[in-house]
């Protein structure tokens, strides 16, 4: 039986991957879980699964959770915890979010273990230092657009960059501000962006996907994950949330994976493969009117797209700078110091400030995260 060690295990991918395993508790055993606040909610998880190890973001939350669950579990701390405990199973989920996944991430390529990806964050943030460490490994994605690519790719043209592909088109529901006039993108409050029309997530990814930074970061997951150039990764905005992407091969075949908006069928799908879990999360019902449009995405009202696919062809520390800037921009929004209009703005300036910066280790990553941070604060600070 695979073990899992399900690291962000209180957050929205993590707890709808707790649901998959316990769909499947004679197929998965858990034996790690991380997590960065709600302690008592990740103590009752560690409760229900019998689950040895436990890993949480400080010391404090170490005495916290140690009244909470039985003597015996192991309690691990901070970055070098979750890197321990990525490695530590079969298959790691690293459902964290932010660039605080990257030790998972690294944690989990390094020990030869299957990466269930949802933190795209640090693929994006430290893709050249991924592709060392990696050595051809396949990553199992978690986001739901990369999971319908990876299903529509199949296993076969991974080893010649996938010649017979002519492109990814990634879907973008186009989040809820998809139809505003320009001129009300001006005013948006915080409970407005964090409207999500089609799907409940976390609140960092909502704001992105307000914005579209998300799909910009969706865009170099993409090139990043499957080996394929920024030049043949399309976007396309489809409200209705059920392609979940699609693959163009050069004979003109456009392959789609549709399913109602449900996370549980990326997940079960990054655990199970090559084989499908039963389960039918997400199953369409085609016998009501299932609609499906497309459109262009509005390039110039939402900037973030075009700045994440500048930032991919610079290259580089480019990217790890413009998903930090990024990270900075969305928390002081939450916190009422930013207006929604500034927030791809203060991106945008502060990769004004990026000078070729080189990634070779993961200190380099960690010394670029931190650099772009500094700028970023000053610049929403101005
Ligand atoms: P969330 O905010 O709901 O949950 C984040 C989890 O990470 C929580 O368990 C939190 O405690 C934990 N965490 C944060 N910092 C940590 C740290 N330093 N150490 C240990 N744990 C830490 O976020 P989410 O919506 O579940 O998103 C998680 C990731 O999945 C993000 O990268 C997001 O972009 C991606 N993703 C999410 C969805 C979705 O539907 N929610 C869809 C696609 C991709
Ligand atoms: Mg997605």
């Amino acid at each position: 039986m695979p073990s899992v060690a399900l690291l962000g295990a209180t957050g929205s991918i993590g707890t709808q991957t707790l649901d998959v395993l316990r769909a499947h508790r004679d197929e998965f055993t858990l034996v790690a879980l991380a997590g960065g606040q709600r302690l008592a909610e990740l103590a009752a998880t560690v409760n229900e699964f019998s689950v040895p190890a436990v890993a949480v973001r400080h010391e404090a939350d170490a005495t916290t959770i140690r009244g909470l669950v039985p003597t015996s579990t192991e309690i691990l701390v901070g970055p070098a915890g979750l890197e321990e405990l990525a490695g530590r199973a079969d298959i790691c989920v690293n459902a964290v979010v932010g660039f605080a996944g990257l030790s998972a991430t690294l944690g989990a390529l390094r020990a030869g273990r299957r990466l269930a990806l949802a933190n795209k964050e640090s693929l994006v943030a430290a893709a050249p230092v991924v592709e060392r460490v990696r050595q051809g490994q396949v990553i199992y994605p978690i986001d739901s657009e990369h999971s319908a690519i990876f299903q529509c790719l199949g296993e076969s043209g991974r080893d010649d960059g996938y010649r017979e592909v002519s492109r990814i088109i990634l879907t973008a529901s186009g989040g809820p501000f998809r139809t505003w006039p320009r001129e009300d993108l001006q005013r948006i409050t915080r409970e407005q962006a964090l409207r999500h029309p089609t799907w409940a997530m976390g609140a960092k990814i909502t704001i992105d996907s307000s914005t579209l930074m998300n799909k910009g970061l969706e865009v170099l997951e993409a090139s990043a994950l499957f080996g394929i150039e920024l030049d043949r990764v399309d976007v396309v905005v489809h409200p209705q949330s059920i392609v979940h992407s699609m693959v163009e091969y050069i004979d003109g075949a456009t392959l789609a994976q549709l399913s109602e908006p449900d996370m549980r069928l990326p997940i079960a799908v990054s655990l199970g493969a090559p084989h499908r879990l039963a389960g039918g999360f997400g199953r369409m019902d085609f016998s009501k009117n299932v609609e499906l449009t497309f459109e262009a995405p509005r390039w110039d009202d939402f900037p973030a797209l075009r700045l994440a696919y500048d930032a991919g062809r610079r290259g580089h520390g480019a990217p790890t700078w413009l998903s930090a800037a990024n990270e900075i921009a969305v928390e002081a929004f939450l916190d009422d110091r930013l207006a929604w209009c500034d927030i791809v703005p203060v991106v945008a300036a502060t990769l004004d400030s990026y000078d070729d910066q080189e990634l070779v280790t993961e200190a380099d990553v960690w010394a670029a995260d931190a650099a772009a941070r500094d700028i970023a604060r000053r610049v929403v600070a101005r």
